[in-house]
């Protein structure tokens, strides 16, 4: 998200000559006039400002998966951008600027205007973002004391689990929680409580920074090649590249933060259960 932040913030200084906003929780409001700011994000949530008429505004928008703000050049006689045809069912809104560029969002499904003052409704439920102190961040500094002890709020709960909830580090998607499990060698169903979470989280931000700085994409073996740029997502029943043992996969569930999950059992084992551990010393 900070490099879609990133583009954004290129805006910044221009005004907007023509706002079509479609979605329906904006839906006819009037942006003409209004100066871009800067875009700034918090984990997933973008946070583009404008000022108009001395106000403070934010255009509010999280993509999930399929949305997308686009940059477009290219204008119809009438001024709108030149979209593709098969596109214009997902447009959801275009801000035309003075410099030439219309601003196009396509498929954001969550589209909000609020007060910049505001902006705590959207984003204060939000752990410290991983990628803090950069310059696309509304935070300055990665407040670690505050991630670990929402973290560990719940104690017992499945480090996978805990690293996808935004409320505790926001920013990791599924692929970097998954990975972040194999590489300190944790099981993904840890009790959160049990792992040692200041290296992991030190790596993790050590990771996304690099990849947001080097443009490297989401890699983590440091091989961009597709099928090579994973330690095991997307491998199950294929050799772990550590250790050679097939790679495990546990489907979605379709509970809240139980996505796909790939394990490597020699790289990343369970603890022992109270009943192995009896039969084990019996
Ligand atoms: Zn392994």
């Amino acid at each position: 998200m900070h490099r879609t932040a990133a583009r954004l913030d290129t805006l910044a200084g221009a005004t907007v000559v023509r706002a079509d906003l479609r979605h329906p929780a904006v839906a006819g409001a009037d942006l003409r006039g209004a100066r871009l700011a800067e875009t700034r994000a918090h984990g997933k949530h973008l946070l583009t400002r404008l000022e108009r008429d001395g106000r403070r505004l934010t255009l509010h928008s999280h993509l999930r998966m399929d949305g997308s703000w686009t940059l477009i050049r290219k204008h119809r006689d009438d001024g709108r951008p030149a979209l593709p045809r098969h596109l214009l069912p997902t447009l959801r809104a275009a801000l035309t600027l003075d410099s030439g560029v219309s601003l196009v969002g396509l498929g954001v499904p969550v589209l909000e205007l609020l007060e910049t003052r505001d902006e705590h409704r959207v984003v204060g439920h939000l752990g410290p973002d991983v990628l803090a102190g950069q310059p696309t961040a509304t935070q300055a500094a990665f407040d670690d004391d505050d991630a670990l002890r929402r973290l560990r709020r719940d104690p017992s709960r499945p480090l996978v689990e805990a690293l996808l909830d935004q409320r505790g580090v926001a920013g990791f998607g599924n692929l970097w929680a998954v990975e972040l499990c194999f590489l300190r060698g944790c099981w993904p169903w840890t009790p959160v409580g049990d792992v040692e979470l200041e290296p992991l989280l030190a790596l993790g931000r050590r990771m996304i920074t690099h990849s947001l700085e080097h443009g490297t994409g989401m890699t983590t073996t440091g091989v961009k090649r597709r099928g090579e740029n994973h330690w095991v997502t997307g491998r199950s029943n294929r050799p772990c590249r550590r250790c050679g043992t097939l790679v495990r996969f546990r489907p979605a569930t379709g509970a809240p933060l139980a996505r796909e999950v790939w394990w490597c059992p020699s790289c990343q084992r369970a603890p022992a259960t109270r009943q192995e551990q009896a039969r084990a010393s019996g």
